[in-house]
């Protein structure tokens, strides 16, 4: 079949090239695709050499692992959950049709009687593998979902780890094909590790007619990156792998490893890549295509070994091997893969597994010692939080061998409850922080573990794609375009304003100023709110983050349901109208936490309105809770929401977000979230934080896509979602893409000037109100914001520790005196409001004229009195 044949017209390399290869691999130099193709080719005395040097970097690495000589293997049963798939690869005897099965999944009691099977043979690890999302395809798998009470596979996938866990102790490791960002974050709680081959990076295999991955749209290679990306963004030890012969070229298969290897050093979440070998089965399409030869493998084993380096575990399955076990370990093997002693490999059911005692013979007699892993590898076993979710961490503790991370000798699982912390928090850390910050500073200048948390910077530095941006259009010419129809500007256009200085750019800013007042009059507007940040401790690994903390930096700390509550009552001592209440990604803390944080808030004030839970808590409280976000929402706006801030939204553009935020939502995860909650009647900010890796063409993307999402909610709802826009210029001090050396330093006043005109032109019509961030700009800036198109200031925040973790130097509140004193200069009335920009009651008023807008308890200490 095309695609199918051998390498067509290959050309074995030179012996000259392949002993330069060979050289630079003995002398440790760094190969590029094509050298790694030419070792591809080696055979008998060019393939020991190669097994040498890749042998002589296994050694090395498990040296410094803490295990020399040992190779490892999980002892597990297979769990063939679902055999349908919308997927028809040509390869593939695992996938069967609907007729051909007595039902569509394997029953609950199906599924634990192997379990608690293989938990009495002594096995650790429950191997789930299926068929990617049949209901897609399968009529008969959606009505089983439906008749059992399933939205669909991942969720039973979920319901059924979660039994596993219980009920026998084995610790799932799930192969579900291809996952989302949103999916990891369900299932991560219930699983210590994922996996899914990569196999090919050879599109041409999936997008030609007659390929073995043609009509299959999972295996869409640049959708299988995406998901290794997604799973090294979520913080799940993953295991992938290449497989060979299946009609790749060499350098196809090279491709593919350095693929790995860059996804590897990014993110630090490969745990492990096999190295399988296509062997043909009968009854299927490639029946006929010859196996991939045995020291073809060894030499991809060793290709791989020298490409991803020491520290990447490296496996073959020993089912796929014959008797070429040294063979394999020559070449740089470190693991078996899973073993089990209970059930077939049902991918490959015509080969039977090993015993393990003739495993454990054959790996001795090449020198090595065989020992029991567990499904996650020691090295994120050691690394716990963010790789290890709280809520497995018991069941992984009860068979870990604490020493070595592998698998605790004798150690037999036994079921425990999964389930989320004990719901109470406690307070700990700087609980002053918001107050200490503007006195005594940050303890250090970076979390610690700022070396390993973002992932490899060279290889994040690769992505940006920053530089002079292009743009055809005449500024005078966007000028007179955005008079005539400002939020129809074209791209070009809007960029080309982005660009202006000047009278050009004082021109542009009038042109703001005037549809401001023309919009909203000449009132800067203010409310009192007080920002509670109840925890600074997070795993999520923003890389523009410098308020972020592991739970025991010195500076991490986390508010007591009681101390959000004595905040909330010294914010509505002060006059305080609402309540802005975000936290870091705390993985301790139970998804229902949201709940109980909006219900101690209206407990304390029911009047308060509360502005609470960005989309990435959310998001992450959705999946702790296994609620739709949907759910999640209402739940939460019974709990006492009222509105939600639009952040986290940092850039909404997927290439600057990878780079960015490393494991926070993506651009469409962002929208569902704020999308459905204005459907439910909670209305959101929408806040653009610029300046950092992006470039002005982001900016304009950004804004059109948050005025379609106003347009678009309108015609649902038949009322606007977003209450205002929010700029944020990225504060570069403290964060640390910047320490890496990576990020800008920061904006600009004119570019801060002109995007805040453009924002007013290109929001017009889908956003009355445009506010400033006087955090981040200061006074001087946010007076020359005020005059272009800005109406708004923000709050008086009362206890803003974000931006000054990062570096900021305007404080963590402002007075209403303050805010006075700011836009006195501007000759424009300054008027309180409340969230939805209404007037707040004479009551409210008062009291906040009273305490000038912020609680005497988070004003700085006065200084001491002079003793006599
Ligand atoms: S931005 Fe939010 S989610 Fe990201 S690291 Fe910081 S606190 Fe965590």
């Amino acid at each position: 079949m095309a695609g199918m044949e051998p390498e067509a017209g290959v050309t074995t390399p030179t012996p000259s090239a392949m002993r330069r290869a060979l050289a630079r691999a003995r002398d440790g130099k760094t190969l590029d695709v094509a050298e790694a193709a030419v070792l591809l080719h080696a055979r008998g005395d060019d393939l020991k050499t190669l097994s040498e040097h890749a042998s002589r970097i296994r050694d090395a690495g498990l040296e410094e692992a803490g295990r020399a000589g040992i190779i490892t293997y999980s002892r597990k049963v297979f769990i063939p959950l679902t055999r349908l798939c919308r997927d028809r690869c040509g390869y593939c005897t695992f996938v069967t049709v609907p007729g051909r099965l007595e039902s569509p999944f394997l029953s609950p009691d199906e599924v634990l009687d192997i379990a608690r099977k293989g938990a009495e043979m002594g096995c650790k690890e429950a191997l789930f593998t299926l068929g990617d999302r049949p209901e897609d395809r399968w009529k008969a798998a959606r009505d089983w979902l439906d008749a059992h009470g399933y939205d669909d596979t991942l969720s039973y996938v979920r319901a059924m780890a979660i039994r596993v866990l219980e009920e026998t102790g084995l610790l799932p490791h799930l192969n579900p094909g291809v996952l989302s960002w949103q999916d990891f974050q369900r299932l991560k709680p219930v699983a210590p590790s994922m996996g899914m081959m990569l196999e090919t990076t050879a599109r041409r295999l999936w997008s030609e007619k007659g390929g073995p991955h043609y009509g299959s749209p999972d295996k869409d290679p640049e959708v299988r990156l995406r998901v290794l990306e997604d799973a090294g963004r979520s913080s799940v030890p993953f295991t992938t792998g290449v497989l060979i012969g299946i009609g790749e070229t060499h350098e196809e298969r090279a491709d593919a490893l350095f693929a790995i290897r860059k996804t590897a050093r990014e993110y630090g979440g490969i745990q492990e890549v096999i190295v399988q070998n296509f062997r043909a089965k009968p009854d299927t399409k490639m029946r006929a295509t010859p196996d991939a030869d045995l020291e073809e493998l060894a030499a991809n084993i060793a290709v791989a070994r020298l490409v991803l380096g020491p520290r990447m575990r490296i496996q073959a399955p020993p089912n796929l091997i014959g008797d070429q076990y040294d063979l394999m370990i020559r070449a740089g093997i470190d693991d078996w893969g899973g073993v089990s002693p209970l059930t077939p490999d049902h991918v490959n059911p015509e080969r039977a597994w090993p015993q393990i005692d003739l495993l454990a013979r054959q790996t001795e007699k090449a020198g090595f010692a065989l020992r029991e892993r567990l499904t996650i590898y020691p090295e994120y076993v050691k690394r716990g939080q963010p790789w290890l979710d709280p809520r497995v961490t018991r069941h992984v503790a009860a068979l870990v061998d604490a020493e070595t991370g592998l698998a605790r000798d004798g150690a037999l699982p036994v079921g425990i409850p999964w389930q989320e912390p004990d719901g109470g928090w406690e307070e700990s850390g700087r609980t002053d922080l918001h107050t200490e910050i503007d006195t005594t500073g940050r303890t250090e200048d970076r979390r610690g573990d700022f070396d390993s948390v973002y992932g490899d910077w060279k290889e994040i530095g690769r992505k940006i794609k920053t530089g002079p941006q292009r743009f055809d259009t005449d500024i005078r010419d966007a000028l007179r375009s955005a008079e005539k129809d400002p939020a129809g500007l074209s791209d070009d256009a809007a960029l080309a304003l982005l660009h202006a200085d000047g009278p050009e750019l004082d021109a542009l800013t009038k042109l703001a100023d005037d549809l401001r007042r023309e919009v909203v009059g000449d009132d800067i507007t203010f409310v009192v709110t007080r920002n509670i940040n109840f925890t600074n401790v997070c795993y999520t690994g923003c890389r523009f983050c410098a308020f972020a903390q592991r739970k025991t930096d010195a500076d991490a700390y986390t508010l007591s349901l009681e101390q959000v509550g004595d905040r909330v009552d010294e914010a509505w001592a002060a006059g305080a109208t609402e309540i802005c209440m975000q936290g870091g990604i705390h993985p301790d803390l139970p998804g229902t936490a949201y709940f109980d944080l909006a219900a101690e808030v209206k407990r304390r004030q029911p009047d308060i309105h509360l502005h609470s839970f960005s989309p990435m808590e959310v998001v992450n409280g959705a999946s702790r809770t296994n609620l739709s976000i949907r759910d999640f929402l209402i739940r939460a706006k019974e709990s006492g929401v009222d509105s939600l801030p639009g952040t986290a939204a940092e850039i909404l553009d997927d290439d600057v977000r990878w780079v960015l935020t490393k494991g926070k939502l993506p651009t469409d995860a962002w929208i569902e979230v704020v999308t459905t909650a204005h459907d439910i009647g909670l209305p959101t900010t929408a806040t653009m934080m610029y300046g950092h890796v992006d470039n002005p063409s982001h900016w304009v993307g950004h804004l059109k896509l948050l005025a379609k999402l106003q347009r678009e909610g309108v015609e649902r709802n038949g009322r606007r979602g977003f209450s205002e826009f929010v700029l944020l210029p990225f504060i570069h001090q403290s964060s640390p893409i910047y320490l890496a050396g990576l990020a800008r330093a920061g904006t600009t006043l004119r570019e801060n000037r002109a995007v805040h005109a453009l924002s007013r032109l290109l929001l017009h019509g889908t956003f009355d109100n445009i506010q400033s961030s006087w955090v981040k700009l200061g006074e001087e800036g946010s007076r020359a914001v005020l005059q272009g198109g800005v109406n708004d200031i923000g709050g008086t925040l009362m206890e803003e520790t974000i931006s000054r973790m990062a570096g900021a130097a305007n404080g963590s509140y402002k007075t209403i005196s303050d805010m006075r004193a700011m836009v006195e200069p501007l000759g424009r009335p300054l008027r309180q409001r409340t969230t939805s920009y209404g007037t707040p009651s004479d009551e409210r008023i008062a009291a906040a004229q009273a305490s000038d807008g912020v609680a005497t308890a988070v004003r700085k200490p006065l200084l001491p009195l002079l003793t006599p």
